[in-house]
C-alpha cells in the first residue's frame, strides 16, 4: 500500500514536471528568422580578415548553430530568403520578404520575425517594411559589421540581441526596429553612419530607442510617425515598385542626370540637395522641365540631419516637395509607396508629413 502510494506520487510528480516543461515551450515566443546575407553570413579565407571576405556565404542554419543561447528566449525557426551582399538588395526582394512577413503574421502563431541583412541597405530594407508590414508584431533588422569568421566576429551576439528584441512584449507597436551594437533604433530614423566600425548604426539627433542591457531590451523612446498598423500603404502580391530616382546636388551641377531620368521615365525623382534641400539653378531648369511632364519631384537633402522645409518661391511655383527629414535614400521609398496610391502632390506631401 505504502510502495502504491509513492508510486502514484512519483507518477503526479512525473506529469506536473512534464507539463512544466512542455508549458515553458509553449510560453516562449515563436520567432522566425527570415536570412537575406551580408556580412552576418560572410566568411573570409583568415580569422584576423575585416575585408575582403565573401558577404552571404552562410546559411541560416550555420549562423543559428553559432548562437544556442537563442533557444533560451524564443522557438526559433529559420529562412533563406535570398543570399546577398546588401548593395545588391532589390525592390522585388523588398515585395518578397514584405509578402513572407504578412504571410507569417496572418498565421497567427508566429510572435516576432528576425532579418539577417547586409548593413549597406539594412536602413532602407528596415523603412521598407515599416510602411508595408502590418501588425503590431516585432520585426528586428540585425548585421554585423566584422564577418562571421573573424576574431571577435560581432554578428553572435547582434543576433541574440534581435531575436531578445523581437522576444519582447516591450517591442509590440514600436515599428521596425534595429538591433545592432548593444543599441535599438526605430527604422525611420536609424542609419549608417561609419564606413567601417561596429558602432555604425545611430539615429542622429533624433536618438535610438533604447539598449539591450545584459539580455535585456530596454525602451526609453518611440518614433512619433505612421508605420506597420497604421501605414495606408499595402504591397501585398505587387509584382514591382514606380521607378524613382535621387539625383545628388552639388556645386557646378548641370541638368544631365535629371534630363536622363526624365527620358528614362521616371516616375519620381529625389533630389539630393545641398542644405535645406537646395538646387542647383543648371538642375532647378531640368527638374522644372520633370515637374511640368508629370514627374514628382521631392527636395531632400545631403545634410544628413534637420527638416527640409519650404524655401525658395521657384520651388513652390515648380511644384516641387519637401522631403522632411528623411534621407534622399528613404525619401526614395516613401515617393514609391506614395506613387502606388496617387500622383496629387498635396496627398504626397501629405504623406512626408505623416510618414
Ligand atoms: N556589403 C555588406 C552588405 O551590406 C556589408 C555588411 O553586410 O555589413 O551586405
Amino acid at each position: 500500500m505504502r510502495f502504491n502510494f509513492l508510486a502514484v506520487l512519483f507518477a503526479v510528480f512525473a506529469l506536473l514536471l512534464s507539463m512544466t516543461t512542455v508549458g515553458s515551450a509553449q510560453s516562449k515566443p515563436n520567432i522566425v528568422i527570415l536570412a537575406t546575407g551580408g556580412t552576418i553570413a560572410g566568411s573570409a579565407a583568415d580569422a584576423s580578415a575585416t575585408t575582403g571576405y565573401k558577404a552571404g556565404a552562410l546559411g541560416i542554419d550555420v549562423l543559428l548553430n553559432a548562437v544556442p543561447q537563442v533557444k533560451e528566449y524564443a522557438n526559433v525557426s529559420g529562412e533563406q530568403i535570398c543570399s546577398i551582399d546588401s548593395k545588391d538588395m532589390t525592390d522585388d526582394i523588398w515585395l518578397k520578404l514584405a509578402d513572407r512577413i504578412n504571410d507569417l503574421f496572418s498565421r497567427g502563431d508566429v510572435d516576432g520575425i528576425v532579418i539577417t541583412h547586409g548593413t549597406d541597405t539594412l536602413e532602407e530594407t528596415a523603412y521598407f517594411l515599416n510602411l508595408t508590414v502590418h501588425s503590431n508584431k516585432p520585426v528586428v533588422l540585425v548585421g554585423a559589421m566584422r564577418p562571421a569568421t573573424a576574431i571577435s566576429a560581432d554578428g553572435p551576439m547582434n543576433l541574440l540581441n534581435a531575436v531578445r528584441v523581437a522576444a519582447s512584449p516591450a517591442s509590440v507597436g514600436k515599428g521596425v526596429l534595429v538591433a545592432l551594437n548593444d543599441e535599438i533604433n526605430a527604422a525611420r530614423e536609424v542609419t549608417k553612419t561609419n564606413t567601417i566600425t561596429v558602432s555604425t548604426f545611430k539615429s542622429p539627433e533624433l536618438g535610438f530607442l533604447g539598449y539591450v542591457n545584459e539580455g535585456v531590451p530596454e525602451f526609453y523612446r518611440t518614433s512619433a510617425r505612421r508605420h506597420t498598423i497604421n501605414s495606408e500603404f499595402n504591397v501585398n502580391g505587387k509584382k514591382n515598385l514606380p521607378y524613382v530616382k535621387v539625383i545628388y546636388g552639388t556645386a557646378n551641377d548641370d541638368e544631365l542626370f535629371v534630363d536622363a531620368a526624365i527620358k528614362a521615365g521616371v516616375k519620381g525623382i529625389i533630389y539630393a540637395g545641398t542644405g535645406n534641400g537646395s538646387v542647383h539653378m543648371n538642375a532647378e531648369k531640368a527638374l522644372a522641365r520633370a515637374t511640368a511632364k508629370g514627374i514628382v519631384v521631392v527636395r531632400s537633402s545631403r545634410v544628413g540631419n534637420g527638416t527640409v522645409i519650404p524655401a525658395e518661391q521657384s520651388y513652390i511655383d515648380y511644384h516641387f516637395l519637401d522631403g522632411d527629414t528623411l534621407s534622399p535614400q528613404k525619401a526614395r521609398i516613401l515617393l514609391q509607396l506614395a506613387l502606388t496610391k496617387t500622383t496629387d502632390l498635396s496627398e504626397i506631401q501629405r504623406m512626408f508629413k505623416q510618414y
